[in-house]
């Protein structure tokens, strides 16, 4: 059984307690691989070996670190099929989103955000006898800690801006889907980046991630992963004064209108409910259709679900492969039972799906459309993170915008109208960090990606990770 490794200063290293957590495919329900059940004395090696590393880095020239930077995502785009394959096969999404979607955006964000360091620029402001600048300087060590749903695309998303700005990374992947971002180390070295200036700790949340959220050393946390562990981390960092960006879960609201693109609008709509099994934090899990749109719509979103093939996340005809772990599968069966409780109907899904032969011990869910239920109720309000969505017809824009905004969340919304006055009064109104009009998921990685609500705080994306990486400081001089 392959074990993997902790990336500490530039080494692949066991664990110092030498225990190892199994590591499952979802598409089987077997083990494959066995990962580091890290604990704080192996954060603690990780902290020293980027704090020795970080005044070199720093001191860097801004082109030095670019070319790093770039060559570390060439490295990624060499090895796409590689690291697909083991996306594939560690998080049971489809070898078509991990070629297509995950591996691409892991080489982008790094190639991204070394373009974005040489252009990052602060700002002047100029009074009769004083000229006053910015600094932004890096914090120092800082940590990283990423969720199971976009694995390596949404590490490199935290890791490629600490770098950026001149600090050293300690990261922790979700010890769920853990495979390629153990790979990456290998492709750092490759690349040249020198030892301690990016160090992965595998383990467990409540061990090694709060041992790096607990560590005084490490300046900042990036997060992204649940509300729930959001809040703890938010807990222990609080009274440290830690800088914290935190994005979280989401239950985000579909407003279809009658006067919109219907065939764009349709394909989109399936689109946004179930790739990658639904879980993705900016799918769309409340669908509110305008009520002469609506049986059209439902009659015609259900033909479209229930022609989705749900299949081995190997085969690249699959739709749908297996949702992430046992434990995962559970929550959202248990989710459908709770919405036929709640007085809803299942349109299409609402049940597991054995397949045969070696998939036959995976975790595969029929993707599911339920009707008839209230905002209020637990299925419209709580997070489920698969493939479940509900629709509901509303009449007025006010009544579109009091559903879309009733929830404790508010990562993502998407508008579907061709009527410009509505889509700017609404886009102005949802409580949302994110709006798409007409589109869903179209990302220009220079826009300020975060939630409101109990879908986080802080903003990443463009200069906004870039100011959060780095402290400011402001310098007056006086002219005489
Ligand atoms: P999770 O919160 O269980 O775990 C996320 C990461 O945090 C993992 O690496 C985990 O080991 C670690 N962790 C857990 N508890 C911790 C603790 N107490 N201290 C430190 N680290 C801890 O989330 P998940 O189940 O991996 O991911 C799914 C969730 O992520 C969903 O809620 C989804 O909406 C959210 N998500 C949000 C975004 C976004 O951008 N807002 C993007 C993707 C996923």
């Amino acid at each position: 059984m392959e074990k993997l490794l902790n990336y500490i200063g530039g080494q692949y290293v066991p664990p110092v307690s030498g225990q190892y957590l199994e590591n499952i495919a979802p598409a089987t329900g077997e083990v494959f691989s066995l990962v580091p059940d890290s604990g704080p004395e192996d954060v603690e090696a990780a902290v020293q070996a980027a704090e020795a590393a970080f005044p070199a880095w720093s001191a860097l020239p801004l082109e030095k670190r670019h070319d790093l930077l770039r060559a570390i995502s060439d490295g990624i785009a060499t090895n796409l099929e590689r690291l697909a394959q083991a996306e594939c096969l560690d998080s049971g999404k489809t070898i078509t989103a991990a070629r297509t979607v995950d591996i691409p955006r892991a080489a982008l964000n790094f190639k991204f955000f070394a373009t974005a360091l040489l252009h990052f620029a602060s700002e002047s402001y100029h009074m009769p006898g004083a000229l006053s600048y910015t600094l932004r300087q890096p914090l120092g060590v800082v940590g990283g800690i990423s969720p199971w749903n976009l694995p390596l695309y949404l590490f490199t998303w935290k890791i490629a801006p600490a770098l950026a700005a001149g600090n050293c990374v300690v990261g922790k992947p979700s010890e769920v889907t853990p495979y390629t971002a153990y790979l990456l180390g290998e492709i750092c070295n490759d690349a040249g980046l020198p030892p301690g200036v990016l160090n992965i700790v595998h383990g467990l949340g409540p061990k090694a991630g709060e041992a790096i959220v607990r560590h005084p050393k490490v300046k900042a946390i990036s997060f992204t992963g649940s509300t729930r562990a959001g809040a703890e981390i938010a807990r222990i960092a609080a009274p440290m004064f830690k800088k914290l960006s935190l994005e979280l879960g989401g239950k985000n609201p579909n407003l279809i209108f009658a006067d919109c693109d219907y065939e764009h609008m349709l394909e989109t709509t399936v689109a946004s409910s179930f790739n990658n099994q639904g879980q993705i934090c900016l799918c769309g899990s409340r669908i509110y259709v305008e009520r002469p749109l609506y049986e059209r719509f439902r009659r015609d979103f259900v033909a479209r679900v229930q022609a989705m093939r749900v299949g081995d996340p190997a085969d690249p005809q699959t739709r749908l492969g297996a949702v992430v772990s046992k434990a995962h599968f559970d929550k959202i069966l248990t989710y459908i039972e709770l919405a036929q409780r709640e007085g809803g109907r299942v349109l299409c899904g609402g049940h597991a799906l054995q397949l045969p032969g070696r998939l036959a011990g995976g975790y595969y869910i029929a993707p599911t459309v339920v009707e008839g239920l209230p905002l209020e109720c637990r299925t419209n309000q709580e997070e489920i993170f698969g493939p479940v969505v509900t629709i509901a017809p509303f009449d007025t824009d006010e009544e579109a915008l009091a559903l879309a905004n009733g929830v404790p969340y508010g990562l993502s919304a998407t508008l579907w109208t061709n009527n410009l006055r509505r889509a700017h009064h609404l886009s102005a109104h949802l409580q949302a960090g994110i709006v798409w009009v007409n589109c869903w998921l179209l990302r220009d990685l220079r826009t300020p990606f975060g939630g409101v609500k109990q879908s986080g705080v802080g903003r990443e994306g463009g200069w906004e990770a870039l100011r959060f990486f780095t402290e400011t400081k402001s310098v007056t001089i006086a002219e005489r």
